[in-house]
């Protein structure tokens, strides 16, 4: 059985794990000396063989990204972190971030370096105010301690709170001062991203996990994982479980052993439904246990690996409702640039909302399929793919449970219409 291995979350139990003096305690800014002292080709080579692959959610080798940027093209290159976590379910960046916010810091020295950055910004949510509180003090220290400054300079931006921003161009567009929409693409962020220079965009967890691959080298990170998705990974659990939160093992670990590992479902409870990457990623069920959680299990099995946030709901929970509840997210982050996505995800909603309340037609259904097969693929970015994916697969997966709200005329998790409908049918 796969066990969980804590890299990332090492020491996420001690008081201050948070403070430049426990991080240092720990080994910490160690990876960084080593790096710079490096030639930055080496570094990316060695990011490159390790096989770390982006953890925000497309999976992208990251040594591979860092080797798009043109070198000796005498422009400013920029490294942006993407730290606009905000998909219902997903929760890892976050407690990352305000368990160990160095190991951020010093990822962003080490990849700076590797691209020949002098400026770092990390992109965070303006909601998060613990975590920016937490992030600034982190940057303040590395700055009093020479970790930064010394050629490498680290901005935290704080978003206004939009979705969208987690969208790379997007992002870029918000941090240079613009309303954030996604861009067309190419030109790609390799080539012009932020300020039109060579950027390189990375996730929150894809540049943390950096300093220990520069510590341990690539091989000790290629050891762990499956064949094509190396490494360790953090895993959020929320939802109908014993012991919710992060837990970290290697990449192809299943549901059924995290579930094992963390306490399970909820006592007398029995698992229905499960997102393997957050609410924008089909979902799965009991069938399901057993898939690799990596990036190919996960595609092969129909969904993807996302942000491997594991939201499991049990047997009580309405899939109608519960599918409405993050289609009502998607139009409401909406940005409003592509036609498909900003009008259809409204039509998604009307008509998800009168099937949940019993009062929609098996033609409803139809159509809802219909205007998620005219969304999918055709909208500007993957927000309005995204939001089809819950939409499509609860229909796939559980298609009576719709009818049975048509057939009720109310949704059958609710106990009043349920006992009506049982006496009107006596
Ligand atoms: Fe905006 Fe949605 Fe179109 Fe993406 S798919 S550009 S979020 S309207």
């Amino acid at each position: 059985m796969t066990k969980l291995v804590p890299v990332l979350s090492a020491h996420w139990d001690e008081k201050d794990s948070f403070t430049i003096e426990a991080y240092t305690r720990n080994g910490g800014y160690k990876a960084s000396k080593k790096a710079l002292a490096m030639d930055p080709d080496a570094v990316i080579q060695l990011v490159k063989d390790s096989g770390l692959r982006g953890r925000g959610g497309a999976g992208f080798p990251t040594g591979m990204k860092w080797g798009f940027i043109p070198q000796g093209d005498d422009k400013d290159h920029y490294l942006v972190v993407n730290a606009d976590e905000s998909e219902p379910g997903t929760c890892k960046d976050t407690p990352l971030l305000l368990a160990n916010p160095h190991v951020l810091i010093e990822g962003c020295i080490i990849a700076s370096h590797a691209i020949r950055a002098k400026h770092a910004f990390i992109y965070i949510r303006g909601e998060v105010t613990h975590v920016v509180r937490r992030l600034n003090q982190a940057i303040e220290d590395a700055y009093k301690a020479g970790h930064l400054g010394n050629g490498i300079e680290l901005v935290l931006h704080v978003g206004a709170g939009a979705y969208i921003c987690g969208e790379e161009t997007a992002l870029l567009d918000s941090l240079e001062g613009f309303r954030g929409q996604p861009r067309l693409r190419p030109p790609f962020p390799a080539i012009a991203g932020l300020y039109a220079r060579p950027t390189v965009v990375n996730n929150v967890e894809s540049i943390a996990s950096v300093p220990a691959i520069i510590e341990n080298g690539a091989e000790w990170y290629q050891a762990m994982g499956t064949e094509k998705s190396k490494g360790t990974t953090l895993y959020s659990l929320s939802g109908h479980v014993k012991n919710p939160g992060q837990f970290e093992a290697p990449l192809g670990i299943t549901l059924r052993e995290i579930l094992e590992l963390s306490g399970g479902i909820r006592s007398g409870h029995s698992l229905k439904f499960w997102t393997p990457g957050g609410s924008s990623t089909p979902l799965f069920t009991a069938e399901h246990l057993d898939v690799p959680l990596d990036y190919e299990g996960v595609s092969a099995a129909g969904s993807m690996l996302g942000t491997k946030a594991l939201q499991i709901f049990d047997e009580t929970t309405c899939v109608v409702r519960a599918v409405l509840r993050w289609t009502e997210f998607y139009k409401h982050e909406s940005c409003g640039k592509c036609t498909p996505c900003r009008e259809g995800t409204w039509w998604l909603v009307q008509i998800l909302r009168d099937l949940e309340n019993g009062k929609g037609t098996e033609a409803d259904l139809a159509k809802l399929l219909d205007l998620c097969d005219n969304i999918m693929g055709r909208s500007f970015c993957a927000l309005g793919d995204g939001a089809t994916s819950p939409i499509t697969s609860s229909i796939k997966y559980f298609r009576e449970e719709y009818i049975a709200h048509l057939t009720l005329g109310a949704c059958p998790f609710d106990p009043v219409a349920s006992t009506l409908f049982e006496l009107a049918n006596k």
